[in-house]
């Protein structure tokens, strides 16, 4: 065994050897792979083996076919088989929600350039004669979904890594790894200690307790899984072709045929963690205890579904677990707080994802960023405040719901309410519906009395519409107050802060008492963070942007960070308040201070300290709504009594609270863009309209200045343009197509309703020579293609007059 390495990957498990042959595709070869026992010696084994498309995060189902076409390179590099069975695979919808949700999946695929196809229940007993239509209303069908045969993938994975040159060690536990203080790491195995740059976690069934071996906890919980196959079955071998697959999300089962049997597997909802505090070291070969009894209901529900399982006798049940994170997708990339330590974890569908997680994995590690927006499995999706409780109680809720329909306005139960702000017990009392993000609770709208504390989960226009557009009303007509703590913030001081702001940002750096908004951008030009830069004195800076993004910025920040000078703190949850915005929001101000607030005084763009009521306040002249508006920001402790001062002195200017729903119909008005809709590591700052925030010709070197400059002198090939849509009860979610003339030439960032001028608004991208006032397009939205007119003035205070005034 080599004793030294580039990178060493812990895990011989589909995953760990996806990593281990993409990291030779990007040209590493001095890479090692440590498994404790044999490949496949975790999950991959006893995987059912199945892979499919179909993903409600758009770039995760771009990875998922990336995996998926990736097969036959394997084999032909190594001239192993990994198994292919190509069969195609239906997944049936049996009610008007599942045909809204697939179509819209369509949708989006159409703009992926991947073919699937919606049929009907005629074309579904055809294709499979085995499936009882009865109450199917019709099906997705996708010609990539099948199986393969998860030892033989594996191991064609590992054969063309070693073909490379990497160095594969099995039957050799990774026993410790540790850090040194030039950032590399000694990984201490069984067989002797290797000292490596990197360490790549692809623990899989052990990814926690091998993080725990590096002090950091990876939120992931291993699950139960059953499927089971039957004895050889007349119907399925006296058959000339092999039997697609079919996902029958009502009975929340998947099924193939296996040989000349058939294999179903099932997502029950009497389901359970596996292994709560750790996973068995001595735990691998076997598998876990059949438990008919949690899969009964679901098995009588598949005999009526699958008429011929009846007869069919069970030849095996699987029962085998396997590891989620909180919202099922992976979690890769560099660990927060870590140096070269990388995670490849998290995978619940290896066969389909494990592919695209390699990929990613290398290009970020070899190339310094992956070349598309993951954010959905980036492992700093989830920031410091999860805990294994929260880990565990959204992994059974996402293993419960993993046949059930991913809404665009639905906002799941489980581990709620997490972390509030003091707000929290005001807003309740106002009838707030909430949603949560990034484990904190934010007011998505207001519901009237008599109206339910609940908005329905649906893909066209929910029950708090109207109340929404009564909130918006408000604030354009008077003025509306919320809460900005859903904002990521960070406190930068010292001497040294100007100047490396000034690197890390794209835009200019204001002076003492101004904002600037800037894009952050990667070094290869693309857009990593949509700024503001609050300068309160010459080395003392507040920046704000998504609250969702912490742990990401943050990783980002401290990579770098100057060893001294500068000090940088996550203020998030400490710096919170409100944003009155509207015509009456300077008035609403004046009341609560006795700084002198008016137009001349305070201007659009300042930043001032005051006393807002009794507590000490950073204002900024500025508003997401596009309007007359101020942020104001106090320490937690102070939230409350700024309320109740501004609550009091609202009275008779027209103070009405709103929430997320509003927030984002207003911005759309305004064409405002935002943060992974519009702004996301898949664009740059020309295509997004950001470049009008760059400073090109600052003398600093800021991260991306070079791809920057040189998108400006070569110009892009596309870009963000508004569509007023002609939309019936739906508006667009995002990455639907838009169709020129019949044909596809772009698709939606994000939309929805704008409720103040009363029209639905979609963002997307066009190549720029269409870019033109009044030009007739049309918008696919749940299956029907919509009459769409491009628009190139702001609905609401188009030169800015009341925003600036
Ligand atoms: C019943 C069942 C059915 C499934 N069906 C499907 C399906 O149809 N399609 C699909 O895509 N997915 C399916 N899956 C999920 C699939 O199995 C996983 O997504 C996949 O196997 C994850 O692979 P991995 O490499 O991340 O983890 P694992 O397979 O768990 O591999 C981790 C490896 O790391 C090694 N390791 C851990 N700790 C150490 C250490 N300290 N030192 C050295 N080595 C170590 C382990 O020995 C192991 O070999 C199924 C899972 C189950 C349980």
């Amino acid at each position: 065994m080599k004793t030294s390495a580039q990178v060493v990957v812990i895990g011989g498990g589909v995953v760990g050897c996806s990593v281990l042959y993409h990291l030779t595709k990007f040209g590493w070869t001095d890479v090692m792979l440590v498994e404790r026992s044999e490949l496949t010696s975790g999950s991959t084994w006893h995987a059912a083996g199945g892979f499919h498309t179909l993903n409600a995060d758009t770039n995760m189902a771009a990875l998922q076919g990336y995996t998926i076409r990736l097969y036959r390179e394997l084999e032909e590099i190594t001239g192993l088989s990994c198994g292919l069975h190509h069969v195609g695979g239906v997944t049936l919808a049996t009610t008007p929600e599942r045909v809204d949700h697939l179509k819209a999946e369509r949708a989006k695929h159409r703009y992926m350039g991947l073919e699937t196809e919606f049929i009907g229940p005629e074309e579904i007993a055809k294709l499979s004669p085995i499936t009882n239509t009865e109450g199917v209303l019709g099906g997705l069908y996708d010609p990539l979904d099948g199986h393969l045969d998860p030892s033989g993938t594996t191991h064609a994975y590992a054969k063309a890594a070693r073909m490379a040159g990497v160095e594969i060690v099995l039957r050799n536990p990774v026993k410790a790894t540790t850090q040194r203080s030039d950032g590399t790491w000694d990984i201490v195995t069984e067989q002797g200690t290797i000292h490596a740059e990197h360490v790549v976690n692809a623990g899989g069934l052990w990814a926690r307790e091998v993080g725990a071996m590096a002090g950091v906890y990876l939120p992931l919980h291993p699950m139960e899984h059953q499927y089971l196959v039957t004895e050889e079955t007349p119907e399925v071998y006296e058959r000339e072709s092999e039997l697609p697959h079919v996902m029958d999300p009502e009975g929340e089962s998947y099924l193939r045929q296996e040989g000349r049997g058939i294999c179903i597997g099932f997502y029950e909802q009497n389901c359970d963690p596996w292994a709560v505090d750790w996973t068995p070291w001595d735990f691998g070969h076997e598998l876990l205890e059949n438990k008919m009894e949690r899969i009964e209901d679901s098995v009588a529900f598949a005999c009526k579904r699958f008429p011929v399982l009846e007869r069919a006798g069970v030849k095996t049940v699987i029962n085998g677990p396997f590891t989620f994170a909180p919202d099922g997708n992976p979690l890769v990339g560099p660990v927060p707080g870590l140096r070269n330590y990388w995670s490849a974890c998290g995978v619940m569908a290896g066969f389909s994802q494990g592919g695209g997680v390699g990929l990613s994995l290398a290009e970020w590690m070899v190339e310094g960023e992956p070349s598309r927006d993951v954010f959905a499995m980036d492992v700093a999706r989830f920031g410091d405040w999860i805990t294994p409780g929260y880990t565990r109680t959204k992994v059974r809720e996402n293993y419960q719901r993993r046949f059930s329909i991913s809404y665009p306005n639905e906002e799941l139960p489980a581990a709620r309410p997490f972390q509030t702000t003091p707000a929290y017990g005001i807003w309740n009392e106002q009838r707030a519906v909430f949603g949560a993000a990034y484990g904190m609770e934010a007011v998505n709208y207001f519901a009237p009395e008599g109206e339910p504390l609940f908005e329905t989960p649906s893909f066209r226009r929910s029950n708090a519409f109207d109340a929404t557009g009564e909130e918006v009303r408000a604030v354009r007509e008077a003025v509306g107050i919320n809460e900005i703590h859903n904002f990521g913030k960070y406190r930068v001081t010292g001497p040294g802060a100007r100047d490396w702001i000034d690197r890390m940002m794209a835009g200019r750096v204001p002076k003492p008492g101004r904002l600037s908004l800037t894009p952050m951008l990667s070094p290869k030009g693309r857009l990593i963070g949509d700024f503001t830069i609050s300068c309160l004195e010459e080395e003392t800076f507040q920046l704000t942007a998504s609250f969702g993004a912490q742990a990401y910025h943050m990783r980002w920040f401290l990579q770098h960070l100057p060893e001294s000078g500068v000090s940088l703190e996550n203020v998030s949850t400490r710096r919170i308040g409100f944003q009155i915005a509207g015509p009456n929001a300077r008035a609403l101000l004046a009341r609560t201070t006795r700084a002198d607030v008016s137009a001349d005084a305070f201007k659009f763009m300042d930043v001032k300290e005051m006393d807002v009521g009794l507590t000490r306040a950073v204002v900024q002249r500025v508003s997401y709504t596009g309007d007359l508006g101020y942020e104001i920001y106090v320490g937690a402790d102070d939230q409350r009594s700024l309320y109740a001062a501004l609550s009091e002195a609202g009275e008779g200017l027209g103070l009405r609270p709103f929430g997320m729903r509003a927030m984002m119909s207003l911005r759309l008005e305004k064409f405002f863009g935002s943060w992974l809709r519009e702004f996301s590591p898949d664009y740059t700052p020309m295509e997004t309209g950001m470049d009008r925030f760059v400073s090109y010709n600052k003398p600093a070197d800021f991260i991306g200045k070079a791809a920057a400059l040189k998108e400006k002198a070569e110009g892009v090939s596309r870009r963000i343009c508004a569509f007023a849509v002609d939309a019936a009860d739906a508006d667009v979610v995002a990455y639907e197509p838009i169709y020129v003339g019949g044909e596809i030439k772009g698709f939606v960032t994000s939309g929805g309703y704008a409720h103040y001028p009363r029209k639905s608004i979609a963002l997307g991208f066009l190549p720029v020579e269409m870019i033109a006032e009044g030009l007739a397009a049309e918008i696919e939205i749940l299956g029907d293609l919509r009459p769409a007119t491009l628009i190139t003035t702001p609905l609401f205070d188009a030169d800015g007059a009341r925003m600036r005034g």
